[in-house]
């Protein structure tokens, strides 16, 4: 599956609906970066995402503040952006520092210009089957999915691993997609048993290509969200793709597959919500 190909359209339509909103309405959605230290990971995903908006004609606002930075000044900062109707999707880049309260820092963001879906109340929108803001890996992996033609309703789908990011918001995606699903993990016992009862088996676990051929069910759809980089330098993901691709029917390569939808994901809803700008909430 090609999400390289399809995170393309995905922002070529975008970049349409931005222009049609300067058109109908003058206004141009601006998404405010929060970086904190100089971690090179972060910073290249940093650079990824900004560069994604501004072909995008998205406006990135950045703020690029050293590692010792207050956790109360870091929260000043993001309540400006709350306050502030020119901003429209706030985004900190995470890991922060070990002396900054992630949870505190995401819970601090308004859940309307919440771009990443990971407030809380975000999340129980999304598990009431009450969508706004959602987690942007798992919808990009549904609109892969739908890309391809492939309904998870009525589907056997096994999620493996549980994050916050990941694992738990796919859940509710699928469940309010109508698919049967089970959610494994690190405590689950026999793992191959549950990964081959999968029509569609999603896989985040950060393991190097830790699901084999052999533990997947003939003609399964395989979407593989990890991103490990081997000692070599190499890419790879938690799926091990010489002996799964002949078993399943799709699998998502890496990279190329999750992680473009990822970021397209992020750009289209920091669209919606400007598009949203100045109705009830937003
Ligand atoms: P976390 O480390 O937060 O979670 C990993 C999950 O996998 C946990 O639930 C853990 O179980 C489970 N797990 C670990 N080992 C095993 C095992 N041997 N068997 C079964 N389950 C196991 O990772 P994330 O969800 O943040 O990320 C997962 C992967 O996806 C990483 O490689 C990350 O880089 C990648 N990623 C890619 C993105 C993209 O855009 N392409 C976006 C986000 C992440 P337990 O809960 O019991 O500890």
């Amino acid at each position: 599956m090609d999400g390289k190909k399809l995170a393309q359209e995905v922002k070529a339509e975008l970049k349409q609906r931005v222009e049609e909103l300067w058109t109908s309405k003058q206004i141009v959605p601006r998404l405010a970066v929060i970086l904190v230290g100089e971690d090179p990971a972060s910073q290249v995903y940093v650079r990824n995402k900004r560069r994604a908006a501004e072909k995008i004609g998205i406006k990135t606002v950045d703020n690029l503040l050293p590692a010792t930075v207050s956790e109360a000044d870091l929260l000043d900062l993001i309540y400006e952006y709350n306050e502030d109707p020119n901003i429209h999707g706030i985004l900190v880049q995470l890991p922060l520092p070990a002396h900054i309260d992630e949870a505190k820092v995401t819970h601090a963001i308004l859940p309307s210009k919440d771009v990443d879906g990971f407030h809380p109340v975000n999340m129980g929108h999304l598990f009431m089957n009450m969508p706004h803001s959602l987690p942007c890996t798992p919808r990009g992996i549904m609109e892969l999915l739908a890309a391809y033609g492939i309904s998870p309703a009525g589907k056997e789908v096994v999620i493996v691993g549980r994050s916050n990011i990941v694992g738990r918001p796919m859940v509710a995606l699928m469940l309010n997609a109508d698919a049967t699903v089970t959610v494994a993990h690190s405590k689950t016992k026999d793992l191959r048993a549950v990964t081959k009862r999968a029509d569609i088996l999603v896989v985040a676990t950060g393991r190097p290509e830790m699901i084999t051929g052999a533990d997947i069910k003939p003609g399964a759809v395989v979407i593989d969200v990890g991103v490990n980089r081997l000692a070599d330098g190499h890419l790879v993901g938690d799926v091990q793709r010489q002996t799964v691709e002949g078993v399943a029917s799709y699998l998502t390569p890496v990279p190329g597959g999750v992680g473009p939808m990822t970021i397209a994901m992020l750009m289209k809803q920091t669209v919606e919500f400007a598009e949203k700008s100045g109705q009830d909430g937003y």
